[in-house]
């Protein structure tokens, strides 16, 4: 190898390089912003699976008691929320309660909605 050769070797794996640490910084800034978005969506995760806990809790008690006029609107909007949980794609049954619908209509869901209306 000539002493030029050699030398625009190097200009060539010193651009390569170049080009290497400017790919990993932006890599490591989408890295940066899926942590941000998955922290967000961890906390807004929690606040609607306590929400829909609450929902439920409060939906299962006030289906047990006996209905006075003022439990009935209780339940129906506690059945209203669960309801539109549950077509917002959230299990509202016992046995997935506060995950994601990821296969269409769930029968527990469907049935836990039917008996509390
Ligand atoms: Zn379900």
């Amino acid at each position: 190898m000539e002493k030029n050769e050699i030398f625009s070797h190097i200009v060539d794996i010193e651009e390569k390089l170049g080009n290497l640490y400017r790919e990993l910084g932006q890599l490591k800034q989408k890295v940066v912003t899926l942590l941000e978005e998955n922290h967000h969506l961890r906390i807004e995760n929690e606040e609607l699976r306590r929400r829909l806990e609450s929902e439920y809790t409060s939906s299962e008690k006030k289906g047990k008691s006996k209905s006075t006029i003022n439990n009935k609107k209780v339940v129906g909007e506690g059945y209203d929320n669960l309801a539109r949980l549950y077509h917002e794609g959230f299990h509202v049954c016992n046995l997935h309660f506060g995950n994601l619908r990821t296969e269409g209509d769930c029968l527990f869901c469907l049935s836990f909605l039917n008996k509390s209306q």
